[in-house]
């Protein structure tokens, strides 16, 4: 059985992504920050559909933060096949009301964090293994919403590049995912519950309709599969074709 370490598991993105790799013979690690309890139900769901999952607690953007996650890990786990940068942060506000803290917020949370979280991960990734950032599909369509958000999902695609031909020669591929407007908390502030926001929305992909999580976690569940092994160093869209013109 693999073992597979998914960050921000407890909602969105993140929990369909463990929900569906605990169906796929793979032991996950459901890595939250403070939800326990929608990690725990995320683990409990796994478990009770006759997989394997343990809750590992860790909030990035903080001293000690990938210790803390590692420590957490390693008690349960001592080697990995997959690891899954999913957890993320958008700070809405445009190039004028962008401030440094919230800058700094979201590179520490979206960038710095899953930086030295591969390098961390380095020794326990097994030769075949996988790493899977989840990206934007902004690093495509200008989001003028939060162009910092933009610059810590590009620069995580630049990096998959480089470290792709590097762990390549351990048989390991690095690939981005990027989701167009997925229904999730991050969105729930804007998009559930307004008409206008939800039209808006479901005109942006060419598919017609907003994206789900379970939409996202399929590609994931490709992009670790056997089926996957000559894809690398590359991001697969999965925005339902979302800005195409
Ligand atoms: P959600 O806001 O629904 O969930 C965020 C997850 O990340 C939670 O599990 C949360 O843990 C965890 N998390 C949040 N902040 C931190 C932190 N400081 N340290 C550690 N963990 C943290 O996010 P989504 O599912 O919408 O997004 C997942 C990924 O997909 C992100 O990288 C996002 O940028 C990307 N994405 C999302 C899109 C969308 O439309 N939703 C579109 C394109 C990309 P806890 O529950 O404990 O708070």
């Amino acid at each position: 059985m693999r073992t597979a370490l998914v960050t921000g598991a407890s909602r969105g993105i993140g929990r369909a992504i463990a929900l569906r790799l605990g169906r796929e013979e793979v032991r996950v690690a459901v890595h939250y920050a403070r939800d326990e309890a929608a990690a725990e139900e995320v683990v409990t769901a796994i478990t009770e559909a006759g997989g394997e999952a343990f809750p590992v607690r860790a909030e990035f953007g903080v001293e000690g933060d990938v210790e803390t996650l590692f420590a957490a890990l390693e008690k349960e786990a001592d080697a990995l096949d997959i690891l899954v940068n999913n957890a993320g942060i958008v700070v809405p506000g445009g190039i004028s009301e962008t401030t440094p803290e919230a800058y700094d917020r979201m590179f520490a949370v979206n960038v710095r964090a899953p930086f030295f979280i591969i390098q961390r991960a380095l020794p326990l990734l097994r030769d075949g293994g996988r790493v899977v950032t989840i990206s934007s599909g902004v690093t495509r369509i200008a989001f003028p919403e939060s162009p910092a958000y933009v610059a810590t999902k590009g620069a995580m695609e630049v990096l998959n590049r480089t470290l792709a031909k590097e762990l390549g020669l351990r048989g390991i591929t690095v690939n981005s995912v990027s989701p167009g407007i997925t229904d999730t908390d991050m969105n729930a502030g804007w998009l559930r519950g307004d008409p206008r926001a939800l039209a808006y929305a479901t005109g942006q992909a060419v598919l017609a309709r907003v994206g789900t999580p379970e939409d996202i976690a399929d590609v994931v569940a490709f992009v670790v599969s056997d089926d996957a092994r000559w894809v690398t160093g590359t991001t697969l869209d999965a925005t339902g074709g979302s800005g195409l013109q």
